[in-house]
C-alpha cells in the first residue's frame, strides 16, 4: 500500500471502522496511519509468570488461561466484571469496570491469553484493573512479512473507537499489517541532510516507529521523525523571514538628526551601557535599511529598555515621522508618558497620552492632532487601535511588554500607516533561547544583557508565617531607613471581589503593624478607577506612602526606584516568570533590594523547585529555562499560534540539541539555495504552508 492509499482499503478496517478511525483520531490514509505513532512500547522478551510478579514491576506481559468470569451489578447502571487468569505458577483477578459487555463476549471460558497490564494487589490478591488482552492465537503469523515484533507498539484510543473493536492491541495488529505491505514512501529531506546527521530514511523510521528490532533503532526512528517536525518549523519560520527580507519595503530612515543629537548631548540623564548602545545600532541599521523593521528587543527587567525605545523614536521623528508607544496597562502608559515628558523637557516635542480614561472632548482633540501629524510621539494603551485613531504619518511603532497583546491588536498597528511602521516589541519575560531559535526564526531580536551601572542583585529569601513577625520589624527598619515596601496579593479567586477582600484582609494586616500616621499605605487593585490608581501610584512615588499593597497590578514596568523591599503573599501560587516581573520592581536604585517570598509551610515539590529557583538567581534567562522545564511550552503566553505546542514528536524542552541542529541545516540550506529551486519537494511544502497565517510576520 501507498501512504496515499485511503485506510479503508487496508485489511482488517472496512467502512465502519474508517469512519471511527477518521472522526476519532483523523486517520483517514494509510500515511496518516503511519503518522499515528505508538506513545510507547511493550518489551514482550519480558514475559513473567504470575508466581514471579512483583508489586513495583509496572507494565508486564502474561500469558495464561481464563476461568470464572463473573459479572457482577455494582449500582444502578454499573457492573464489574471480573475473571482469573492462570498460568500454571499462580493465578491473578482481572478487573473491568468499563466495557464490560465488551469484554464478556470476547473473553471465553478456558482460553488462552495474553495479558499486558499493571499487577496491584488488591485485598491480598494480585489484580489487573483494564489489561491489554488478546486471544494467544490471535496475532497474525509473523513470517509472513517478518517484522520484528519483540517491542509492541502501545497507542492511545478512545473508547468510541474500542467499541468498534479499535483498541490498542487492534491498532498494532493493523500497523503491523500496513507495515508489512507498505510500499515506496517519498522522502521529504534532502539525501545530504539525512547523510550529513546519519538519518534513517523516511520508510524505515516509519515503520521502525510501530515496530522496531530494538531500542537503539527505536531511538533511531523518533530521532529521524524528531527530526524532520523540527526542520519544517525552522523552515516555515526561516522562509518567512527571507521573504519578508525579500519583499516587505519599509521607510528609510536615513538621517540622525537634531532630535536625538540633541538628546544624546544635552538630555541623556546617564551614559548608556554597552548593551543599549550596542542595541541602538542594530535597530537604527534596520531602520534604514529600506526593509520594514520587524524586531523583538529583550531584555531584562531594569535593563533599560524604555530609554532605548525612545531613543528610536526620536530618530523617526529626525526623519519625518510619528513614532508611538503603546502599553498593556494605563499606568504604564501614564508612567511612561511622564518618564518621556521629563526626559524630553525643553526639547519642544509633543508628547500626548492616549488611554481610554481621557475625557471624550480632549480625545477628540488629541486624535485630531495626531491625524495632523501636530503630535509627534503617542503613548498610550489599546485606545490606540481604535479604528478612529489615524496618523498623519507613523513611521515606528513601540509595543512595550509584548505578551499582553494579542495577535490582532498588535497587527491593527501594523496597518495604520503604509508603507507600514517599523516595529520594536519590547519584552522583560525573556524567552528561553531554545525557544527563542524556534518561534522567533523569522523575527530579528535583540538583547540587552547588561544591567545600568551600580545594580544590586535583589536579595531573595523564603520565609513562611511563623517568621512573620521577623519579616515585619526587618521591614520597619527598612522604611524608618527611608526605604519603600511593596506587599503583593495573587489573584486567587475567580472573582475579582472575592480577591478583593483578600486584599484588603492583607491591608488591615499590615495597618496593624505599621499604624498611622507613622505609616502611610496605598492600596492598589484592579477594580479602581484609572484616576483612583494614578492618584495612589503618584503618593507612592511621590514618597507620600511608605507601603504599596497591591495585587499583580503592579506586575509590569511600574518603576519607583525608592522601594527596595518586595513582600510577595502566598509566593507558592505565582508562576516563576510573574515572580520574576513582580520582582523587578525592586532594585531599580542605586540600595541594596530584597524580596521576601511568604508561603504556607508544606509545598508541593514544583512550588518549592520554583521558591528555590527564585531565591538562588536573579537572571531572567535560567529563571525563564526553569519555568520552561518545570511547566512546559502550553502555559507560556504568546506562543499559541507559534506550532511549537502542536509539535507531534520532537519536544522543545528535552530536544534542544535537534532544534539547534535543525535550526542551523535550515539555515545553511537556505543560505545556498535561497529559493529553493534545488530542492523541489521542500519547495512544493513551503508553496503549501504559505497560506496559513504566520504570527510571528505580524508581530
Ligand atoms: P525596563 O527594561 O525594565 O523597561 P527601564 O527602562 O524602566 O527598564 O529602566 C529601569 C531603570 O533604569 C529606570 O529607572 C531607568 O531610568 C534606569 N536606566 C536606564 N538606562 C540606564 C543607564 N544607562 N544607566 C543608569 N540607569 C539607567
Ligand atoms: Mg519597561
Amino acid at each position: 500500500m501507498l501512504p496515499t492509499d485511503d485506510i479503508v482499503y487496508l485489511k482488517g478496517v472496512g467502512p465502519q471502522r474508517a469512519k471511527v478511525l477518521a472522526a476519532e483520531a483523523g486517520i483517514r490514509t494509510v500515511g496518516d496511519m503511519l503518522q499515528y505513532f505508538p506513545f510507547r512500547h511493550i518489551d514482550r522478551s519480558h514475559t513473567k509468570t504470575i508466581a514471579s510478579v512483583k508489586e513495583d514491576d509496572g507494565i508486564v506481559v502474561l500469558h495464561g488461561t481464563v476461568g470464572n468470569i463473573q459479572i457482577v451489578s455494582t449500582g444502578k447502571y454499573r457492573e464489574r466484571l471480573t475473571a482469573d487468569l492462570f498460568d500454571g505458577t499462580g493465578y491473578l483477578q482481572l478487573v473491568w469496570f468499563q466495557g464490560t459487555k465488551w469484554v464478556r463476549e470476547k473473553l471465553k471460558d478456558g482460553s488462552k491469553y495474553v495479558v499486558i497490564g499493571t499487577p496491584t494487589i488488591f485485598n491480598g490478591t494480585w489484580q489487573m484493573t483494564h489489561p491489554e488482552i488478546e486471544a494467544e492465537s490471535g496475532r497474525p503469523t509473523t513470517e509472513s512479512h517478518q517484522l520484528p515484533t519483540t517491542f509492541l507498539p502501545v497507542y492511545n484510543t478512545t473508547d468510541k473507537m474500542k467499541q468498534h473493536g479499535l483498541g490498542t492491541r487492534a491498532l498494532a495488529r493493523l500497523t503491523e499489517t500496513l507495515c508489512g505491505c507498505l510500499g515506496p514512501v517519498d522522502e521529504t529531506l534532502p539525501q545530504d541532510v539525512l547523510q550529513q546527521f546519519h538519518l534513517l530514511s523516511r520508510r524505515e523510521a516509519l515503520i521502525a516507529i510501530h515496530y522496531p528490532a530494538s531500542q537503539a533503532q527505536l531511538d533511531a526512528a523518533r530521532a529521524r521523525l524528531k527530526f524532520e517536525e523540527l526542520f519544517f518549523l525552522q523552515l516555515d519560520h526561516q522562509w518567512a523571514h527571507g521573504d519578508r527580507q525579500r519583499n516587505s519595503s519599509g521607510r528609510v530612515f536615513a538621517t540622525v538628526g537634531e532630535h536625538f543629537n540633541r538628546f544624546y548631548n544635552e538630555k541623556i540623564p546617564f551614559p548608556l551601557t554597552g548593551a543599549q548602545k550596542r542595541v541602538i545600532k542594530e535597530i537604527r541599521e534596520d531602520m534604514r535599511s529600506g526593509r520594514q523593521m520587524n524586531r523583538l528587543l529583550q531584555g531584562d527587567v531594569g535593563s533599560g529598555k524604555t530609554l532605548v525605545a525612545l531613543m528610536c523614536m526620536l530618530l523617526a521623528l529626525d526623519n519625518g515621522c510619528q513614532a508611538c508607544l503603546m502599553a498593556p496597562t494605563e499606568i504604564l502608559a501614564t508612567q511612561h508618558y511622564y518618564t518621556f515628558l521629563n526626559m524630553l523637557e525643553g526639547l519642544d516635542i509633543s508628547v500626548e497620552l492616549l488611554i481610554g480614561s481621557v475625557r471624550a472632548a480632549d480625545k477628540r482633540r488629541m486624535k485630531a492632532r495626531i491625524a495632523s501629524g501636530e503630535t509627534k510621539i503617542v503613548i498610550g494603551t489599546h485606545a490606540l487601535i481604535e479604528d478612529d485613531v489615524v496618523f498623519g504619518n507613523l513611521g515606528l511603532v513601540v509595543i512595550d511588554e509584548q505578551h499582553r497583546f494579542g495577535v490582532e491588536q498588535r497587527s491593527k498597528l501594523w496597518r495604520k500607516a503604509t508603507p507600514a511602521p517599523h516595529i520594536l516589541v519590547m519584552t522583560a519575560t525573556p524567552i528561553p533561547r531554545t525557544l527563542a531559535m524556534t518561534v522567533y526564526g523569522d523575527l530579528d531580536c535583540s538583547i540587552i544583557d547588561e544591567l545600568p551601572p551600580g545594580r544590586q542583585p535583589v536579595r531573595t529569601y523564603h520565609r513562611t508565617e511563623p517568621r512573620r513577625p521577623l519579616v515585619f520589624s526587618f521591614l520597619k527598619q527598612q522604611i524608618d531607613a527611608g526605604r519603600q515596601v511593596y506587599f503583593v496579593y495573587p489573584l486567587i479567586h475567580e472573582s475579582e471581589k472575592m480577591d478583593l477582600r483578600d486584599l484588603e484582609a492583607g491591608l488591615e494586616m499590615v495597618q496593624s503593624y505599621f499604624p498611622r500616621p507613622q505609616y502611610q499605605v496605598s492600596m492598589m487593585h484592579g477594580q479602581l478607577t484609572p484616576e483612583e490608581k494614578a492618584f495612589e501610584m503618584q503618593r507612592f512615588k511621590e514618597g507620600k506612602t511608605h507601603i504599596m499593597v497591591a495585587t499583580t497590578v503592579i506586575e509590569v514596568g511600574v518603576d519607583v526606584p525608592n522601594a527596595t523591599v518586595m513582600v510577595i503573599e502566598n509566593a507558592e501560587r505565582f508562576g516563576l516568570s510573574q515572580l520574576h516581573q513582580l520582582r523587578g520592581r525592586v532594585g531599580r536604585g542605586g540600595g541594596q533590594s530584597y524580596c521576601i517570598l511568604m508561603t504556607k509551610d508544606t509545598l508541593s515539590n514544583t512550588s518549592r523547585d520554583r521558591i528555590r529557583t527564585m531565591c538562588s538567581t536573579t537572571d531572567g534567562f535560567q529563571i525563564a529555562e526553569a519555568d520552561l522545564r518545570l511547566r512546559g511550552p502550553g502555559d507560556i503566553q504568546g506562543l499559541q499560534q507559534s506550532g511549537v505546542l502542536d509539535l507531534q514528536i520532537a519536544s522543545i524542552v528535552d530536544d534542544e540539541p535537534l532544534v539547534r541542529a535543525t535550526r542551523e541545516c535550515v539555515h545553511d540550506l537556505l543560505a545556498k539555495d535561497p529559493t529553493l529551486g534545488q530542492h523541489p519537494v521542500l519547495q512544493r511544502y513551503i508553496q503549501h504552508s504559505k497560506n496559513k497565517m504566520m504570527w510571528s510576520k505580524i508581530s
